[in-house]
């Protein structure tokens, strides 16, 4: 059977290149890097240059501005717990309805630990609701949180702008950017703005899962979140998974190298599967048309049909997508992110993210133009919506 992966967003391959350039640090290189002996060098150099290779892809002035972690949810704790440990008197957090859950449910908790959180809407179209943004911020505002580029409907936000004016604002409020979903697909820079952390993740751009960075813009001062040994300055202790940071630095290479192959390639693959399915499909609806969205992802919606039902079926044909919604205690909840757009319950459930990378080609693409409106058909007949669907079908046919 074949295999389409369109789920680019949950997680990625590995690039060959990538596990190749990892394999010498799990086998004649494998030394503790802390150690004093000769052993420890080629990891100690590994890791250090690593760290040259992941401040120039987002744009940092020192290598000294870059900790390895094991993922971005445990960059975005590290960030955010460690800069409200430094600065207690001040309880006010910003942030967005739609961040990763990485950022928003840290948000959630804190409220309940007695912060004054104020979540920003956004419009149908998953753009940000930026007047609202400059308002909220106050005197005691410590940190303002808004991603780089959505993970489901790839809205890309215009964070450095944002950034600065935050700043304009209140000089004291720091600035803090959750850039998963950007590396590897737009070109991050944090020395354009006044930036103070950011966050990436490695599998996102073909590294392996289990390792990420954070950025601290230098000057501010963070408590660490685990409290050991000296490495990462003191900040972030255990020992240093050294073949996990030399794959995410080679990956962070390449994916600098294919920016301009997602700009063309990706992106005309991504523009055909998403007309295709909409020329095709009677009730498929696009969730966002924000001009402003990373190359590689569209958000489609299936009016009246589940979407979980849509990936079983996409599933037996070999193809691998994804929906927003979670399956939470036998009850599926909608995408938080698609409910902040307002998206109509007609297409809430029904909705379906498709995720690609330099890995997919156009074979793959017409393939599932070709099986899509086949699942549909068959899911609507068992849909309760009969009236409705024939309205639908009509009108698509008119
Ligand atoms: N932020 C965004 C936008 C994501 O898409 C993800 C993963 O899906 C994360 C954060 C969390 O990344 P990790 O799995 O490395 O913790």
């Amino acid at each position: 059977m074949k295999e389409i992966y369109l789920d680019n967003n949950a997680t990625t391959k590995v690039d060959e290149k990538v596990l190749e350039a990892m394999l010498p640090f799990f086998k004649e290189n494998y030394g503790n890097p802390s150690s004093m002996y000769s052993l420890a060098q080629a990891p100690h150099k590994a890791i250090e240059d690593a760290r040259k290779v992941i401040a120039d892809f987002v744009g940092a002035k020192s290598s000294k501005e870059i900790y390895f972690t094991s993922c971005a949810s445990e960059s975005a704790n590290m960030a955010i717990k460690g800069l409200l440990e430094e600065n207690k008197n001040k309880k006010h957090l910003i942030t967005t309805k739609v961040e990763h859950p990485c950022v928003l449910n840290l948000h959630k908790e804190l409220e309940k630990k007695g912060y004054k959180v104020t979540y920003i809407d956004v419009d149908s179209n998953g753009d940000l609701d930026i007047n609202s943004l400059k308002n909220a911020i106050k005197e005691d505002t410590l940190l303002v949180s808004v991603m780089t580029a959505n993970n489901e409907t790839g809205v890309i936000y215009p964070v450095e702008n944002i950034a600065k004016m935050v700043k304009e604002i209140n000089p004291q409020t720091k600035f803090f950017t959750d850039a998963v979903q950007a590396a590897g697909k737009i070109k991050i820079d944090v020395s354009k703005a006044p930036i103070d952390f950011l966050i990436i993740s490695g599998h996102k751009f073909h590294a392996p899962k289990g390792i990420g960075a954070l950025y601290v813009k230098s000057g501010t001062i963070i408590s660490p979140l685990i409290i050991g040994g000296h490495q990462e300055r003191g900040k972030r202790a255990g020992t240093e998974n050294v073949p996990y940071i030399v794959g995410m630095a080679k990956a962070a290479q390449i994916a600098e190298e294919n920016l301009k192959l997602e700009e063309t390639k990706v992106k005309y693959l991504r523009d055909k599967l998403e007309q295709g399915i909409l020329k095709n499909v009677f009730n498929a609806k696009l969730n966002s048309t924000s001009a402003n969205r990373v190359v590689n992802t569209t958000n489609i919606g299936f009016q009246y049909v589940e979407g979980e039902l849509i990936l079983l079926h996409l599933s037996d044909l070999g193809i691998f997508a994804s929906s927003g919604s979670a399956c939470t205690s036998g009850s599926l909840d909608a995408s938080h992110v698609l409910k902040a757009m307002g998206v109509p319950f007609t297409s809430l459930h029904g909705s379906i993210r498709f995720s690609l990378s330099k890995y997919n080609t156009e074979e793959e693409i017409d393939y599932v133009i070709e099986k899509m409106p086949e699942v549909i058909e068959k899911l609507t007949r068992i849909s309760p919506f009969q009236d409705e669907i024939e309205k639908l079908r009509a009108s698509h046919k008119a």
